[in-house]
């Protein structure tokens, strides 16, 4: 799995990197949010492990922006001991569970295979009324089914993993089509006409939106 460890205690982000790399996982190591912010535009990741205590603020505030933007990355928050509120609070905040510092490692791996159990039972993203259901390649909005071809679900399936995330149409020809350059057609360009004409044309709100020069994000939002 890909995983982003948000710990600005070099102890325990060494402990922990270390630990989860020798278990065959990939790590990136953020030591606050704004170094949170900017690995996450470089996702999508697997698991959030987030330390509540960061030199700007509370990790879990982070973690509750990125499920208002319609992310559901499982997100595991690590907290000070004993404190049973702020265990509570980091449940309600959109973390999907929590560790109480210090934690022996394999505790810590325990409930990340917990959560990820249960992250692959769901196998459903949603953004605004659009689910995808990725076992199935399912897609509907508002109840509606959406039949879309291979490339158009991948497409989708991508910008829904990220959403709320600019993509790139670098970003996107790596991610999609397993392009590292782009080999100059508008593939990309063409793919976003063809979800968009399936996606949005029969709904008032818009869920794909271009950002002029960079690329194309999913959102339920207004941009
Ligand atoms: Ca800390």
């Amino acid at each position: 799995m890909r995983i982003l460890l948000i710990e600005d205690e070099p102890r325990i982000a060494g402990f922990v990197a270390r630990g989860l790399g020798e278990e065959g996982h990939q790590v990136v190591v953020a030591e606050d949010r704004a170094g949170a912010r900017a690995a996450l535009t470089d996702g999508p990741y697997d698991l959030l492990v987030v330390d509540r205590m960061l030199p700007d603020g509370d990790g879990l505030d982070l973690v509750r922006a990125l499920r208002r933007q319609g992310d559901a990355t499982p997100a595991l928050c690590l907290t000070a001991r004993d404190r049973v509120e702020e265990r509570v609070e980091g449940l309600y905040g959109g973390a999907d569970d929590y560790l109480v510092k210090p934690f022996a490692f394999d505790e810590l791996l325990a409930r990340i295979a917990a959560i990820t159990r249960r992250a692959g039972a769901a196998e459903t993203l949603q953004v605004g009324d659009l689910t995808l259901d990725l076992a199935a390649h399912r897609v509907t909005r508002a109840g509606h089914e959406i039949t879309l071809t291979a490339k158009g679900f991948a497409l989708l399936r991508c910008l829904a993993k990220n959403a709320g995330r600019v993509m790139s149409r670098t970003r996107l020809l790596q991610k999609v089509w397993d392009l590292e350059h782009d080999p100059g057609t508008n593939l990309v360009d063409v793919q976003i006409s063809y979800l968009r004409a399936r996606v949005d044309r029969d709904f008032d709100r818009p869920l794909i939106h271009t950002v002029r020069g960079v690329g194309y994000v999913l959102e339920d939002a207004a941009r």
